[in-house]
């Protein structure tokens, strides 16, 4: 088959004919459909430091993808060929404390396929029937491909009060761009959003954002403050990792409010415990990945409700082969979900 692969410790990647993986008696074959890339996968593109340490090439990555069910194994009973599907690549397991308390989300032993094991960046990817998502057909093939990143912005909305609320999402990439879609479709409002990049601004604003500030230029936590008479949001969801918007979201944040952190840093840093946590009184959440699989089940409700217009975010679709155009347009900030298409780019509809 064909499959985008990380062939050697240095930046790039090879479209490689490489052999279709085999499957145990627990696992399920996917035939991709359509595959969506993440920024995890332009670090691993870029081979930065935390690329070095953690990925031992060859390996076929990519972790957001929908599919069909081509094979199962000989032991499999939830899912059968032609079923639509998509997957939990985080593989938990099953043994640790997290785990046996109904938190697999936060396994201490996750493995994660893409990055640990041979990923969706080709025509099949193995999956364990464990972490298969039977897909409802009413959803679009576009939308299944990005349901890894939406459920992330799913789990950091909805892990706490949301509905009448006002929120501040710090950060537009594809998550925080999802996000404020969700806010707003679980009753939120006003939605504050923060965000440098032009074009992710204008994106922050069709998905309903009601105020774009351009950060850093403005300062964000300011101009949140001055729009809620000095009292601050009342939920703050922290997306970009960058550590001046992580101190300015604690800023915006009103006292007994709630802030919830998905953004990665690239390294420690500081903050103002006693003013912008202690004193303030501040519930504060990191959020990593998806509840499994909690925020599945609320993911495809709110899908099938069709309160999520997620159109605007699928910017670019291309044939697989053309992964490394999509890259660079990703770096260049000028797009939010590319989709790639083992098979070639499908009709207009995207069904
Ligand atoms: P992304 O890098 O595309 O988005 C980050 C956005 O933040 C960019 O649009 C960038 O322009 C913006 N930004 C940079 N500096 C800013 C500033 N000072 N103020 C406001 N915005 C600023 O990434 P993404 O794919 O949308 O993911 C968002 C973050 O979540 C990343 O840090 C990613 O590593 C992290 N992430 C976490 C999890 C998890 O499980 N916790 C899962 C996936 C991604
Ligand atoms: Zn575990």
């Amino acid at each position: 088959m064909q499959a985008i692969v990380k062939t050697e410790a240095r930046p790039g990647a090879e479209i490689q004919r490489v052999a279709v993986p085999e499957i145990g008696p627990r696992d399920v074959l996917v035939r991709v459909k359509a595959a969506s890339v993440c920024g995890t996968d332009l670090h691993i593109y870029r081979w930065d430091r935390w690329s070095e340490r953690r990925i031992h090439p060859p390996l076929v990555f990519g972790h957001e993808f929908c599919g069909e069910v081509e094979s199962v194994g000989a032991e499999v009973t939830t899912a059968r060929a032609g079923d639509f599907v998509s997957a939990e690549m985080h593989v938990a397991c099953g043994r640790c404390f997290q785990c046996r308390t109904g938190q697999r989300h936060i396994c201490q032993n996750v493995r994660i396929i893409g990055i640990d094991m041979d990923g969706c960046f080709a025509e099949f990817v193995k999956i364990p029937e464990s972490n298969i998502w039977k897909i409802d057909p009413a959803i679009p093939v576009d939308y299944a491909a990005v349901l890894d990143p939406l459920g992330n912005a799913v789990h950091t909305v909805l892990a706490g009060e949301i509905a009448g609320l006002s929120v501040a999402v710090t950060g537009c990439g594809p998550i925080g761009l999802f996000a404020i879609a969700v806010a707003k479709a679980c009753g939120a409002g006003p939605i504050f959003a923060s965000e440098p990049h032009p074009y992710r601004m204008k994106l922050a604003e069709k998905m309903g954002a009601s105020v774009v500030i351009d950060s850093p230029g403005t300062d964000p936590a300011a101009e949140v403050l001055a729009r809620t008479e000095g009292v601050g949001a009342d939920v703050v969801l922290e997306m970009s990792g960058n550590p001046q918007a992580i101190r300015q979201a604690f800023q915006m944040l009103r006292r007994g409010g709630r802030i919830s952190l998905l953004g990665i840093p690239s390294k420690p840093l500081e903050l103002d415990l006693a003013n912008d946590v202690i004193f303030k009184g501040a519930v504060v959440q990191g959020i990593n990945g998806r509840r499994v699989f909690e925020t599945w089940y609320k993911m495809q409700a709110l899908l099938k409700s069709g309160a999520l217009d997620l159109a605007p975010l699928i910017t670019d679709r291309m044939p697989m082969s053309d992964f490394a155009r999509g890259v660079e347009l990703l770096l260049s900030g000028n797009a939010s979900k590319v989709l790639l298409y083992p098979d070639g780019v499908p009709g207009a509809a995207g069904r």
